[in-house]
């Protein structure tokens, strides 16, 4: 069994230095010039921090199976103090060509659905998925790819703090409400989410997609969008 060991850059320097001597010693002596050693890997993970890092963390990730067949992850983008996360289910074929979320057909439709209630991915959503790489042929994530991809949601929300999350879709919402319960109960009401001790209003709708899919769909989903805009009113208030 392999054991893995975490350093410290000060551990690898020691380690290092360790080593110049064992050199000179064999050389046939110390001849009094000591190195210092400044890791690269540790300079740059110092300078990363917060949503960068995280990102950086999704990039490198191989944590599932889902790493073998994605072009791009896609760690999500958008405002940094955000008054809405909007939280979609994974990339499709657009996201993992540009490693950018929702910027397909449905994508479009979600920032005009967006604008409709004041708000954008430029100013004041941060847009995200709760899985970062595409499933092959756009299937449904496997219970074990988001529960490996969970840590970097969960981080993400409890860095930008969002006062909302709208939840977009049937995979979303079942899986951060943790419930089997179909998309047309867990939409039009505002619940609360528990994320890090903290308790973010949290609402669900139904996907982009599905209304492309079927017109239907969009009255109840704007029914959703003026309830999430009308609480969006009282704590703006
Ligand atoms: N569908 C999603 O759920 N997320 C995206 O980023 C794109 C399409």
């Amino acid at each position: 069994m392999v054991q893995y060991l975490i350093m410290t850059a000060a551990e690898k320097s020691s380690l290092a230095r360790f080593v110049d001597l064992a050199a000179a010693s064999l050389r046939g002596g110390y001849g009094g010039e000591q190195r210092e050693y400044l890791f690269a890997d540790d300079a740059a993970a110092g300078e990363l921090d917060g949503l960068e890092q995280i990102a950086a963390d999704v990039r490198c990730c191989e944590h599932c199976r889902l790493c073998k067949t994605r072009k791009n992850a896609v760690p999500g983008e958008g405002a940094l103090s955000p008054l809405v996360m909007v939280i979609g289910e994974g990339p499709g074929a657009d996201e993992d060509t540009t490693g950018r979320p929702f910027v397909g057909r449905a994508g479009q439709l979600l920032d005009k659905m967006l604008a409709a209630i004041g708000l954008s991915r430029e100013t004041n959503c941060f847009i995200a998925n709760v899985i970062k790489c595409r499933p092959p042929g756009n299937r449904d994530p496997q219970p074990d790819e988001t529960a490996a991809c969970a840590s970097f949601l969960s981080r993400q929300i409890q860095l930008l703090g969002p006062h909302f999350i709208l939840c977009a879709g049937r995979v979303a919402a079942q899986t951060l409400l943790q419930t089997a319960e179909p998309i047309g109960r867990l939409r039009g009401k505002i619940v609360e989410f528990q994320s890090g001790g903290k308790s973010i209003p949290f609402i669900a709708t139904y996907h982009p997609s599905a209304l492309l899919r079927n017109e239907e769909l969009k009255r109840p989903a704007w029914e959703d969008l003026k309830l999430l805009r009308s609480a969006l009113d009282k704590v703006m208030l």
